[in-house]
């Protein structure tokens, strides 16, 4: 039986309900220096609006060494209602320093660090993300995405890709596949940074999830934009392996902290308007249906939680 794993336990995929899946809500990175968000109280009052705004689960994408608090995911979680689902694993390249200790890791020790993360008794991470950089794969990110298909094999929880600039989609997934993980277990994020719905029709024929998470960006590039990609997508035959996130990333975009658009905006603003343009059965597909098959997994024997002690 297939299942979700979040920060407050295992639960049927059919409970997701409507979700925002990228966001983050506790991160610290040397690229965004005074925009670090790690602010308990903070981080609450933003995910509260996304409740408000009709959203019920969040899938966090914060890995390993970049302010990622499953405690804080948790306290956040039974402070909202909201269904968390948080991650380990490893960014691209340029988040750590050259010096920074996850690169003196071996390829079977950060798998080790991921699986500990994914069957820890309390807060345990539901996804396994990496990272890529523009057209490449660096020497950490190889060695991420191997120790990713490794705990892969041993859990099943599925693996969440950053690619920058929405680059290499189809390569992610063809590296992937090689590792031995099968493309219906891998979500690619950010493909609308690139909105050229020719190149992710390829990418989806090999039944990888497809993740849009702009919306609000608004100096990068309208709504609109990434609407017309839905519509093309879903015309080619794609609808039914999109997701949407916020990914809000930054204190700067929280109201929380004093930003905006805020968290909520996904919900409050651009589903509704997704409902408008292209009707409310796509919204169905892409808020709830989708995630609900994206984010579950059969859990494998090694998948199995930290008994408490
Ligand atoms: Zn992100």
């Amino acid at each position: 039986m297939s299942v979700v794993r979040t920060v407050r336990g295992d639960i049927g995929p059919d409970q997701l309900g409507p979700t925002d899946s990228h966001e983050h809500l506790f991160f610290v990175t040397r690229l965004q220096p005074g925009d670090e968000m790690a602010d308990l109280e903070a981080a609450v009052t933003e995910a509260g609006t996304l409740w408000e705004a009709g959203g019920r689960t969040l899938v966090d994408w914060t890995p390993l060494g970049l302010g990622r608090s499953p405690e804080g995911l948790l306290h956040v979680s039974l402070a909202t209602g909201l269904h968390v689902v948080g991650a380990t694993g490893v960014h691209r390249d340029a988040h750590y320093p050259p010096e920074g200790p996850l690169r003196a890791e071996t390829e079977e020790g950060l798998a080790r660090r991921f699986v500990a993360d994914i069957t820890a008794r309390d807060a345990p991470a539901g996804v396994i993300k990496v990272g890529a950089s523009y057209h490449r794969l660096q020497p950490l990110e190889k060695k991420a995405f191997a120790a990713a298909a490794l705990a892969y094999q041993e859990t099943g929880v599925p693996i969440c890709v950053h690619t920058e600039h929405g680059t290499m989609g189809l390569g992610i997934v063809e590296h992937l596949l090689g590792l031995g993980v099968p493309p219906t277990a891998v979500v690619l994020a950010h493909l609308d940074r690139n909105p050229d719905a020719g190149e992710h029709a390829e990418t989806a024929a090999t039944g990888a999830w497809l993740q849009l998470d702009g919306p609000g960006r608004t100096k990068y590039w309208p709504d609109s934009t990434i609407l017309r990609l839905i519509s093309d997508l879903a015309e080619s035959g794609s609808s039914a392996q999109l997701l949407l996130g916020g990914d809000t990333g930054r204190s700067s975009t929280m109201r929380s902290y004093g930003g905006g658009p805020g968290l909520d905006y996904l919900f409050a603003r651009f589903k509704p308007r997704l409902e408008r343009e292209l009707g409310p059965e796509l919204s169905q597909l892409i808020f709830v249906d989708n995630p609900a098959r994206a984010f579950a997994f059969e859990p494998r024997p090694g998948a199995q939680r930290s008994p408490a002690a």
